[in-house]
This record gives C-alpha cells, structure tokens and sequence, in this order.
C-alpha cells in the first residue's frame, strides 16, 4: 500500500456517553477534526477528562463513536474496519500480562491473533529491540515493572503497524523509566513509525513531540508544529533577586507591572518586541535596587494552555 500524507484523519468527531439513572449522558467529545501526517510524532496534550482515550479508542475500534468520520492509514474505520485497526497499534496504560506466559510466548499469541503467518512472525526481533532478548522465556511475573511495560509495546508493535498509539506511555513511571521510554519512542520514530501519544504531562509533549493538539473538555483548543506554539506567546519573565528585600514596588517599574515573589524576588514579565532586558535593569537601578540576581523564563507550554484556555494547566512533569 502507497504511503498516505496522513497517518490519521478525523472529521467532525463526537462521542457521547448514554447516561443512565443517576449519571447524565456525557458529551466526551464535541466535533474533533484533525490529520496526523504521517512520519511524526504527534502529541495529544489535555487534562484529565479532555477526551483522549476515548479518540483513541474510536481509533481503536473500542469505543463506538456517535458521529463523524476516521481515517487510519487511509482506511475508513466505518468501511474497512478489520484493515484500518491492522494499521495501528495501541499500548493503553494498564499492563495486561498473563503471568504463566513468557515473553515470547505472549508476543506469538498476539502475532496469531492478528492472523500473522508464522513466517512473517517476528517476535525475537522486537523483544531484542525493546531491550527484552534475554527475557524472552523468563516468566512475565520474573519482570520489573519497566520491563512490563516495554512488554506491552512489544505487543502492540507485532503485526508491524505503521502507526503506533500510546496512551499516557508513562503515566505514573518513575524519571528513570520514563526518559527510557522516550528513547524507545525516538528510536521507533527514526525506523519510521509514526507516533501519536497522549499525555497530561506538558514536558513529555514538548520533548518528543514535533506537532500538538492541545485538547480541553472535547475539543481542539491549538493544533501546531510545538516549537510555533511556544513561539506564540513573545513574552519573557524577568526575576531579579535583590540584595535587600523590597517591600513595595517601586514607582519607576510600575508600568512594567512587576510581582512581588514571597521569596523576596520581583517578577516582571515583558514582551519581548517591545521592552529589552537592558532597559527594565535600569529602571531597577534607577529604583534603587541592587541585584544580587538575575534569571529569565521563556513561557512553557503550562503558560500556552492558561492563554488558550483560561483553566487550570495539565500536571506538570517533576522528571
Ligand atoms: P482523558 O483520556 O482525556 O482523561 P476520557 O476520554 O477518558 O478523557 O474522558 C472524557 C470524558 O468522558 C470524561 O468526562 C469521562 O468521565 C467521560 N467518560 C469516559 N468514558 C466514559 C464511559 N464509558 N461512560 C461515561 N462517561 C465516560
């Protein structure tokens, strides 16, 4: 099959959860339209309840969509059901993984599964690539909980799908495991997968991703190539700390609007086009002040979702 210019396309996607006696029905997602070009490594960044697993899913074949239409690898989800869900891959957060089975064994099972003749079955290569070949007839229950999870990439990655989809890959994984993941991200990425994965954690997105869509309560709020979107917002933070404490700020920065800090340290946040650092130290000598430091902050992509959507920021990373 021809490479497609996009990975995913979805138009006008809804989803509405029936509700029942005590629960009201739940709009998860309200009229998504979106193309994943293939080749990247596309990020789904939201809150807790924004509404990705459920486009994933849809995508997956296991959640029914109520409306819209979906496109993996070209293929109509409606039309060519059984196709279009060979395209892809999905690792999903829990670790399933029957403890009497060996890696290998499980990676076969799921190679079977998929109808993947025995010739084609490549199930040491992938263990081997995950960095799981010498645990390949070691018991699943024998493994650290990083190397389940590597585990399930395996899984997903047995039918060969030129597209893999990871739902928060590292959702409650310690720093370590975590940048490992990553790598192994990059690495699947390079060999020519591509990469759609959702995440609450702003650092994650910015590291890996080359695109993201930021969704909130359903909907795409911002769907840009990440370094543009961070781009968006000119502004710096300027914090000066000073050698003796400020009390009140001064008249001569009043028109930057500066913060005091509980710390003791002033925060002036400044656009970028208009006001250059030189100028606001200045002003602060002018004032008075005497600085014993100074630091700049560029916006992350926790000040991108405040500016787009007014609400509390996603989870942010401490790896
Ligand atoms: P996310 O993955 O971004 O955390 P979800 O897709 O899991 O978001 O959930 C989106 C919304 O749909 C949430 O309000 C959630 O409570 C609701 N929801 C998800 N699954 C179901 C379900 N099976 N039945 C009813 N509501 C659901």
């Amino acid at each position: 099959m021809p490479t497609p210019e996009f990975a995913i396309q979805v138009r006008d996607l809804r989803k509405t959860y029936a509700g029942n006696g005590k629960m009201p029905a739940k709009h998860a997602l309200n009229g998504i339209t979106l193309e994943i070009p293939t080749g990247s490594i596309f990020g789904l960044l939201g809150p807790n309840g924004a509404g990705k697993s459920t486009f994933i899913n849809i995508l997956a074949g296991l959640v029914k969509k109520t409306s819209g239409t979906a496109r993996i690898w070209d293929l109509d989800i409606d039309e060519h059901p059984r196709q279009s869900r060979a395209a892809i891959g999905v690792v999903n957060q829990e670790v399933v993984a029957d403890p009497f089975f060996t890696p290998f064994e499980m990676l076969e099972l799921m190679a079977g599964f998929y109808g993947v003749p025995k010739a084609e079955r490549r199930s040491v290569e992938i263990l081997t690539a995950l960095g799981l070949g010498d645990k390949k007839d070691a018991y699943v229950r024998q493994l650290s909980g990083g190397m389940k999870r590597r585990l399930m990439v395996a899984k997903a990655l047995v039918h060969n799908p030129p597209v893999l989809i990871l739902d928060e890959p590292t959702a409650g994984v310690d720093v370590e495991l975590r940048r490992l993941m990553w790598d192994y991200v990059r690495e699947l990425h390079d060999k020519g997968t591509t990469i759609i994965l959702t995440t609450h954690y702003l650092e994650e997105a910015e590291e890996l991703c080359d695109s993201i869509a930021i969704v909130d309560k359903g909907a795409i709020v911002a769907c840009e190539p990440t370094a543009r979107l961070l781009s968006r917002l000119d502004y710096k933070t300027l914090i000066i700390t000073p050698r003796e404490p400020v009390t009140a700020i001064p008249p001569e920065l009043a028109m930057h609007d500066p913060k005091l800090r509980p710390d003791g340290t002033l925060a002036i946040t400044f656009k970028t086009a208009e006001t250059g650092i030189g100028r606001l130290l200045e002003k602060a000598r002018a004032a008075g002040i005497s600085i014993a430091d100074l630091s700049t902050k560029s916006p992350d992509l926790e000040d991108v979702f405040i500016a787009l959507t007014g609400d509390r920021a996603p989870v942010k990373s401490t790896g």
